[in-house]
């Protein structure tokens, strides 16, 4: 396999455990997609009820990849600028809770 090194902004904390990429409260994924309009959902989310059935790969930490929220402050050319970003549950949706309006 081929290999390539991104700087992305680190997902601190994801709470939503119903992920498949979630465990113990972090984000396993390599890199996550986030929104669509004015929505910061994490569009990289699926469910998966088997906990057991999760990502096991919890050495490593997911990033943000790209965002397409261009109305958040940390938002420059569809990526994010911010250090990091928490994600959790808002209105029952895996959202970026960092998401500010410009
Ligand atoms: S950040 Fe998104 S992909 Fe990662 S565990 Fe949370 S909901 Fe799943
Ligand atoms: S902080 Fe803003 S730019 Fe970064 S992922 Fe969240 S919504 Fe997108």
């Amino acid at each position: 396999m081929k290999h390539i090194t991104i700087i992305m902004p680190l997902i601190k904390e994801c709470s939503v455990s119903a992920c498949g990429f979630n465990a113990m409260d972090g984000c396993h994924a390599k890199a996550i997609t986030v929104g669509n309009g004015t929505n910061p959902g994490c569009d990289t989310f699926f469910n998966v009820p088997d906990m057991s059935a999760h990502a096991t790969s919890v050495g490593r930490t997911g990033g943000v990849g790209a965002c397409k929220v261009s109305g958040c402050k940390f938002n420059t050319d569809y990526e994010c600028m911010a250090d990091e970003i928490m994600v959790s549950l808002i209105s029952q949706k895996a959202n970026c809770a960092t998401y500010a309006p410009r």
